[in-house]
């Protein structure tokens, strides 16, 4: 019974997920740890049997493995990775960065989106095991420049009605984490102006178009000047992170760059670039 992963799950779902938001803190974790005490489970990553009483319902093993993002060509700027040089130009910018259509300055991540940290921001995010923010923030933390200065943190906004009916925003949960870790100021000057589909599974031009025009900046003043971290959990195409840095430039922001847990590597996929008026489309295989 104890070995059923099925049970676990619900349990688990059942126990946490179902708590009203107002039990926080201490007494969600304790929920955790006694769930996980009464049902002793296997590891949500790799399946073995779990020794050690914890509320994460992971093992060390899996909770330490890293998949650094391997790549030997990538954009200078937004570090995208390439096959071939062809799309970047002699400075190392691929057309996007150099066009001023990637709308953020810099993006960084703690590893390539796939294998156990894959499956630990899906647990994060979709099964609501929020006894793993500690762990993903330690990620993003490690992922941080350490010679970059930043004036506050921001999550990409999730719209007012899937926020509500989703809960919370993870984005939120991990920039919140983050600025508690690195003393950032965490802020929310963005906001969603529509709800739009979801992002999985489209192609990165259907992805721009989703997002066009659908963030915007409360208070343009609090943004002025500044330099802003921008935190989400997934980076794919960009395009999502690049609306929200766009907003947050057109409102005056100095420099945005873009913070994730994990990057997914789309180096597989063929699909037109953005060129230059006149010149001849590229594709990335
Ligand atoms: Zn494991
Ligand atoms: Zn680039």
């Amino acid at each position: 019974m104890y070995n059923n992963g099925w049970r676990w799950t619900f349990h688990l779902g059942f126990v946490q997920y179902r708590l009203p938001s107002a039990v926080s803190g201490p007494l969600r974790s304790f929920f955790g740890w006694a769930g996980n005490l009464l049902y002793p489970a296997d590891c949500r990553v790799c399946s073995t049997p779990l020794v050690t009483f914890s509320r994460v319902p992971v093992c060390h093993l899996c909770l330490a493995e890293s998949h650094p993002f391997e790549a030997e060509i990538f954009c200078k700027q937004c570090r995208t990775p390439f096959i071939s040089r062809a799309p970047l130009d002699e400075e190392g910018c691929c057309s996007l960065c150099r066009l001023g259509l990637r709308g953020f300055d810099a993006a960084y991540s703690s590893g390539e989106y796939a294998g156990a940290l894959r499956k630990l921001i899906h647990l994060f995010k979709y099964q609501a095991i929020y006894s793993l923010e500690k762990t993903l923030v330690d990620r993003l933390s490690d992922s941080l420049p350490r010679d970059q200065h930043y004036d506050l943190l921001t999550p990409v906004p999730m719209h007012w009605w899937r926020r509500l009916s989703r809960g919370r925003n993870h984005a939120e949960i991990l920039a919140r984490g983050l600025g508690r870790r690195t003393g950032i100021r965490f802020a929310e000057p963005l906001f969603r102006k529509k709800l739009t589909p979801s992002q999985a599974k489209v192609s990165r031009a259907e992805r721009r178009r989703n997002v066009q025009g659908v963030f915007a900046v409360r208070r343009p003043v609090s943004v002025r000047g500044k330099r802003i971290l921008l935190v989400d959990d997934v980076l794919t195409t960009g395009s999502t992170a690049g609306a929200c840095a766009a907003a947050l430039k057109k409102a005056g922001a100095a420099h945005v760059a873009v913070i994730t847990i994990a990057r997914v590597d789309r180096r597989d996929w063929v699909e037109p670039f953005v060129t230059d008026r006149g010149s001849k489309a590229a594709t990335a295989s």
